[in-house]
């Protein structure tokens, strides 16, 4: 489905969701599914966008887990993007993803960065429900929030599974520290995306923690 123009989340990805950022630079994909998806994903740019895998320039990861991480073997080789992670996040999935084999992201992150993807959104570390996971924030406008945020099949925004998340604590904080920014809407790892009402959403959420 489109989710603004530009922005598609991959239909019938089993796993996490998968987004595509398309905008004159060319294609970053966010997150990949579970292992097997690559098919979908690429059949998805080519039908969907009349793109091909080689417009692709990034492929970023929110966190590791193997139901974000599972087809990014696949998809890196077809696309030949350049591969983005959190370097907290690097050891997990080169066990998890790549058996323990070579796994060499070609940009590491650490929070705070800028990344030129759909005009610009800044990386933000949001570490608890992993060490290295992260929220792509394009001031004003959009959060992508991997696990941090999710929403369930209702479309009501909450935190993911305890027993999925690394440290409870540390993710509650990494929630309320979202509430400073602004935003319209969020795009998060699980479920449907929040198009309305987003950042008043998190708000109440945050609250409640
Ligand atoms: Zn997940
Ligand atoms: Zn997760």
């Amino acid at each position: 489905m489109m989710v603004i123009p530009g922005i598609y989340r991959v239909d019938g990805v089993r796993g996490g969701n998968v987004y595509i950022l398309s905008s004159k630079e060319g294609l970053t994909i966010i997150d990949t599914g579970l292992p097997g998806n690559d098919s979908r994903i690429i059949s998805y740019l080519e039908d969907v966008l009349g793109s091909d895998p080689e417009d692709v320039i990034y492929i970023i990861l929110t966190h590791g887990h193997l139901d974000h991480s599972g087809s990014l073997p696949e998809l890196a080789d077809i696309t030949g993007a350049k591969v983005v992670v959190h370097e907290k996040e690097v050891e997990y999935i080169r066990s998890k993803v790549f058996f323990g084999g070579d796994f060499n992201p070609d940009i590491l992150l650490v929070g705070g960065e800028q990344l030129d993807i759909f005009g610009q959104f800044k990386v933000i570390h949001a570490p608890g429900h992993t060490d290295g996971s992260i929220v792509l924030w394009k001031p004003g406008d959009i959060l992508i929030t991997g696990d941090v945020l999710i929403t369930n099949k209702e479309g009501r925004l909450e935190l993911p599974k305890k027993e999925y998340t690394k440290d409870e604590e540390k993710e509650k904080i990494a929630v309320k520290e979202l509430t400073k920014l602004d935003f319209l809407i969020i795009l998060p790892g699980h479920g449907p995306p929040i198009l309305e009402k987003a950042r008043d959403l998190l708000l109440s959420l945050a609250a409640s923690l």
